[in-house]
């Protein structure tokens, strides 16, 4: 029988090969500091409200579409 996390993990890596050029950019783990603008957040949380956030998206996004071609 096959074990419960292994199954998940093969879920998650077919999603991420079939959702691949379509999916946002993975978010870095939280580090306690804005990721956007540098200024101390709350443990993890990653941005210090949504304009920080969404910025932080629309440029990762414009990053990772040059990457990607
Ligand atoms: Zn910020």
């Amino acid at each position: 029988m096959a074990d419960l996390a292994d199954l998940a993990q093969a879920e998650q890596e077919r999603l991420a090969a079939t959702s691949a050029p379509y999916r946002k950019p993975a978010a870095p783990a939280a580090t306690e500091f804005c990721l956007n603008c540098g200024a101390p957040v709350p443990a993890g949380k990653r941005w210090c409200g949504v304009e920080c956030r969404d910025d932080w998206e629309y440029r990762e996004t414009l990053r990772y579409k040059q990457l990607g071609g």
